[in-house]
């Protein structure tokens, strides 16, 4: 059984651009909780028509709707040689549930702060646009492609997502204050936590996390 590593920190911190290094170069499931709440928004299944309002307006999705598609996806044999949680879990009781369903599994967790000042968030999430066909991560200040809007990997359409526009950003930013930042703490208390400094240029940050997972 690998490790389960817990990404933490603020929208926009890049946790989804390291998750996609790990994964693309240690195999290692990545494993995204918004990534497969969008999916079941935009195939309009039950479970997306239930998320839809709570996206949309940047607050939560329930954490019984996110308990279910974590627990299908991490029972999955792919999480078996172990995984990355993007996303979750996104509060106490989420956390508290995530120890539970991981039984014994639990002494391989390390949760991963990808930590940057609040300050250039806004800048991230705003600027920040996603290849619809393959899910690559860019920003139109930090990180462009070379042709406006179109995927440099595969050549999709790039799109910016509806809650990164800057009033949605705001709330999101809140809440992840109010519910998520608590679980600094309780990793910190559970001796799990490890800090990298996510200011820096992505490919640095990937080696300090690559270091700092021991991969
Ligand atoms: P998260 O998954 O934490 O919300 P993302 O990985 O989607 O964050 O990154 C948010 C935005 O910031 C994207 O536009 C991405 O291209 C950009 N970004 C990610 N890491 C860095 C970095 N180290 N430096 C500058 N921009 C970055
Ligand atoms: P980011 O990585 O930019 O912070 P995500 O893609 O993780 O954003 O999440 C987008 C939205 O999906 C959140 O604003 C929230 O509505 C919903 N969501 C994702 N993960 C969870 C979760 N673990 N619990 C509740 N809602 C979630
Ligand atoms: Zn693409």
């Amino acid at each position: 059984m690998g490790k389960v590593i817990i990404l933490l920190g603020p929208p926009g911190a890049g946790k989804g651009t390291q998750a996609k290094k790990i994964s693309e170069k240690y195999g290692i499931p990545h494993v995204s909780t918004g990534d497969m709440l969008r999916e079941a928004v935009r195939n309009k299944t039950e479970l997306g028509l239930k998320a839809k309002a709570a996206m949309d307006s940047g607050k939560l999705v329930s954490d019984d709707i996110v308990l279910g598609i974590v627990k299908e996806r991490l029972s999955r044999s792919d999480c078996k040689k172990g995984c990355m949680l993007d996303g979750f879990p996104r509060n106490v009781s989420q956390a508290e549930s995530l120890k539970e369903i991981l039984g014994e599994r639990y002494n391989e967790v390390v949760a991963l702060l990808v930590d940057v000042d609040e300050n250039i968030l806004i800048k991230r999430l705003t600027g920040r646009r996603n290849c619809l066909k393959c899910g690559a991560i860019y920003n139109i200040y930090f990180s462009p492609p070379k042709v406006e809007n179109k995927c440099d990997k595969c050549g999709g359409e790039l799109i910016q997502r509806d809650d990164d526009k800057e009033e949605v950003v705001k709330s999101r930013l809140e809440v992840y204050k109010e519910s998520t930042l608590p679980l600094i703490e309780y990793y910190r208390n559970e001796g799990k936590l490890k800090i990298v400094d996510g200011s820096q240029e992505p490919n640095l940050v990937f080696e300090k996390v690559v270091q700092l997972l021991g991969l």
